[in-house]
């Protein structure tokens, strides 16, 4: 299939999980996504640009234990937490948030930090947690939507010497982690827009976008264009950081380039709407991927009444590009929770942190996660995303739904938690997760100061 080939995978890696690519012509098609194994991933922590906190190492070494592991053993069960609506709500911690942190880190529990949210670098994001927790946090154990992005920066296929464009609330701060990935060439639509204003002939993007920089190569402008097309400004992928704002200049640009031959923007594919041709042609001419860092189409904000996200900006893409070809579906990749992908990061990330603390702690004759406790406030992400992934190593993901964020009982009841979305089990808050999870495993509830 076309879109494999111009996937950005990592070969050499072995190539565990799957990623749901939405496919051709009502097809939900599977692809693969490479990954590195776990010795290699620990290996990666300055690779995947896993840094340090404001916190750093020095602090954050787990204090002396209580638990029932204390003779060098170690615990056999983590969690992985959700942020918002689990340990925030609307910024401000939710209560017993930070009492269950300390407790964590009191009793050597290991946790990971599993978010769908984005637009801003790991550590600012980090270092902003754990002032309003009140408790040192580092990016070792710090997931967001877009962190896996930075697995495509390396390796034979990888990204680093070719061109991305990037999207999503601010498209200074995308690039900024872009760069901060390893993604050396990154392009914004505000800095085509500025190149070639005509490409968009409306009112001009907000605010916050309005901070262009020079393309790295001059665009092709049609048959009279003084550079030829050979080396006009390609892009190679493309990348949905977080929730877009100018939906409609990032709608026209995106199709362009989906449109485009082979990412050269300017160009329309000749094998377009061909129906000799495998989709008719369409997304089958070297296009860029495009990525969406996460689905949610609703998050809990503000506002009474849960707001769209970046799932909705998707489904509009999806619309445009299905009203355009005549009803072909639009070939993307999405990460986040609940994908596959993203849980299998995480896992790799959580045992990298784990096997890190048990050896500066002297642990011995340890073996693996027997289970992950995923902490979440969203059926749709957290809970699905928990239930519907099948590690690698064994360990079981155990769900457990929260009623401090966007699930409500009242609003939309208990009909919705079937199937995928079906938690283990229903709990008020994050501490009487953590009191119910650490009591089945022989651990009582004490506040540690
Ligand atoms: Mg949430």
């Amino acid at each position: 299939m076309a879109m494999n080939s111009s996937m950005a995978g990592v070969r050499g890696m072995r190539t565990l999980a799957r990623v749901r690519i939405e496919g051709i012509k009502g097809c939900v098609n599977v692809g693969v996504l490479a990954q590195a194994p776990l010795a290699q991933t620990r290996r990666r922590g300055v690779a995947l640009g896993l840094d340090r906190g404001w916190a750093g190492r020095s602090q954050r070494r787990f204090q002396s234990t209580a638990g029932p592991w204390a003779s060098g053993g170690a615990p056999d069960f983590a969690f992985a937490f959700d942020i918002d609506g689990v340990l925030l709500h609307e910024s401000k911690p939710i209560p017993g948030a930070s009492d269950v942190l300390r407790y964590l880190e009191h009793h050597k529990i290991p946790f990971i930090l599993l978010t769908n949210g984005g637009g801003k670098r790991e550590q600012d994001r980090v270092e902003d947690l754990s002032r309003k927790l009140g408790v040192p946090l580092t990016t070792d154990n710090f997931v967001q939507s877009h962190t896996p992005f930075r697995q495509l920066v390396d390796g034979p296929e990888g990204l680093r010497d070719k061109t991305v464009m990037v999207t999503g609330s601010d498209y200074g701060k995308c690039r900024e982690i872009a760069r901060s990935y390893g993604f050396p060439n990154v392009v914004t639509p505000s800095d085509i827009l500025s190149d070639q204003p005509s490409i968009f002939p409306f009112r001009p993007i907000s605010e916050l976008n309005l901070n262009p920089h020079p393309l790295p190569t001059p665009a092709y402008t049609g048959e009279s264009s003084l550079v030829p097309l050979a080396s006009s400004l390609k892009i190679d992928a493309m990348f949905v950081f977080d929730d877009p704002r100018d939906w409609a200049v990032d709608t026209q640009i995106i199709m362009d380039l989906l449109l485009s031959h082979s990412g050269h923007l300017g160009t329309y594919s000749t094998l377009n709407n061909d129906p000799s041709l495998l989709n008719c042609g369409w997304q089958q001419d070297g296009q860029p991927t495009l990525y969406f860092s996460n689905g949610d189409m609703l998050w809990a904000a503000n506002y009474h009444l849960p707001r769209f996200g970046q799932g909705a900006f998707q489904a509009s893409l999806a619309g445009v590009w299905r009203r355009y070809t005549g009803g072909h579906e639009l070939m993307r990749k999405v990460i986040g929770k609940p994908e596959t992908e993203t849980y299998a990061f995480a896992e790799r990330v959580l045992n990298a942190y784990r096997h890190e603390r048990l050896r500066e702690t002297g642990a011995h004759g340890v073996s693996g996660l027997r289970a992950v406790y995923m902490v979440g406030d969203n059926p749709d992400s957290d809970i699905a995303g928990a239930n519907g992934f099948r590690s690698e190593v064994g360990t079981e993901w155990v769900s457990v739904l929260v009623k401090t964020g966007v699930w409500s009982e009242k609003r939309q009841g208990m009909g919705m938690l079937k199937g995928v979305k079906e938690p283990k089990v229903i709990l008020a808050d994050v501490k009487a997760a953590v009191k119910w999870a650490c009591g089945k495993h022989g651990l009582e509830w004490k506040a540690v100061n």
